[in-house]
């Protein structure tokens, strides 16, 4: 479906020029005052302008940290006066959106669980109607592209222009290396929909633990990400909430010196030789169209001959057979298997589905 959506680029929030990635980093929640500007002076000191934490904290289950609520809103006040970064935090209803406007919160971010839930954001959206302030969505919990473009167009309906998408990876019910899976291909299709929403990746919830942030964060800018949202802390086991997957402002600087900045076109290259292969890759690409049509015709033929013959559609040990030869000649080829059974079981479905056709005709 086509999006209405009509956004400013990040360079046009006129916020801070630091150059790409942005990085917003603080703790994932504010929990006392010492701890809360503790970590942000010690993240001025590392050249970090934008400062994050949470202050109420929509938590899965009962009985956990709930987040300190407005208290902290009066700490944040004061990391602005000692450090002069711009600050983040979470809004999850009316209230929470007025208390940060009041306290002179820059930006505003909304949780997975709110983007999840049309009649929470369509409030937000109202109670900032008129306003100027920036807003970062993260991805819904599930995943689910157009709750996600629908609570951004909420906001830009109620004229806000300075919205950006924080991809934070989705809920599984099944085990995974991952706290909550990447799922790149959602993200990458936001964009392609959305082509100015600035995109920001936070691989803190993404991974749920600290081993993993340093690949996350490569594979957010290989993608062309704008910027990483990474939660920090001065002693991160000691952490209220999220505990496992904070770093201290230390480790925050040597992450981002160990990444590697790539861009899409970098300045002074020459791109004959990218033309070059595009062109080669666009060739290829049209073959692989007409092999697909002339299977595709194939298909078409042993639809009717098996409804002139009264046979199943299915037949399981070809199938098997199909694959499984596909899959060995790949690999004979050093083509990753997964690839080939994705592509086999996509192609192999079409032909189910135009052979049903073939056989509902009258
Ligand atoms: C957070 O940023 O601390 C947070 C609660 O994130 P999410 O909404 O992605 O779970
Ligand atoms: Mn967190």
């Amino acid at each position: 479906m086509e999006t209405n959506i009509k956004l400013k680029n990040f360079s046009e929030w006129n916020l801070i020029n630091d150059s790409r990635p942005v990085i917003i980093s603080g703790p994932c929640s504010a929990e006392t005052e010492e701890q809360t500007l503790e970590t942000a002076v010690n993240l001025k000191q590392k050249g970090i302008h934008i400062f994050r934490a949470g202050i109420w904290k929509p938590r899965t289950r009962p009985n956990s940290f709930e987040g300190v609520g407005s208290v902290g809103l009066e700490w944040l006040k004061l990391v602005k006066k000692e450090t002069g970064m711009l600050l983040a935090t979470e809004v999850a209803n009316v209230k929470h959106v007025y208390e940060s406007l009041k306290a002179g919160i820059d930006i505003l971010w909304i949780g997975a669980r709110t983007t999840a839930n049309p009649f929470a954001i369509q409030e937000i959206a109202e109670a900032l109607k008129g306003m100027h302030i920036p807003v970062l969505v993260k991805n819904p919990v599930n995943p689910d592209i157009e709750l996600w473009i629908g609570a951004i167009e909420r906001m830009n309906k109620a004229g806000l222009t300075k919205i950006g998408a924080i991809h934070r990876g989705f809920s599984t019910y099944e085990k995974s290396i991952y706290r909550n899976i990447p799922q790149w291909q959602i993200p990458i299709e936001l964009k392609t929909r959305i082509p100015r929403v600035p995109l920001f990746c936070d691989p803190s919830h993404i991974s749920g633990n600290r081993d993993l942030l340093i690949n996350i964060s490569q594979k957010a800018l290989d993608l062309n990400f704008d910027g990483l949202m990474i939660e920090t802390h001065p002693n991160p086991d000691k952490a209220w909430s999220d505990p496992k997957q904070q770093i201290t402002p230390d480790s925050l600087k040597k992450l981002i010196n160990s990444l590697i900045i790539r861009r899409e076109i970098p300045e002074g290259i020459s791109l004959d030789t990218i033309e070059d292969i595009r062109y080669k890759i666009d060739q290829c690409d049209d073959e692989l169209i007409e092999i697909l049509e002339k299977r595709m015709n194939l298909v078409q033929s042993i639809g009717l001959y098996k409804k002139q013959n009264k046979m199943t559609i299915l037949q399981s040990g070809r199938w098997e057979t199909v694959l499984n030869k596909s899959i060995e000649k790949g690999e004979k080829k050093n083509l990753n298997k997964k690839f080939i059974s994705n592509i086999f079981k996509s192609i192999h479905q079409e032909s189910i589905n135009k052979q049903t056709k073939i056989m509902n005709e009258l």
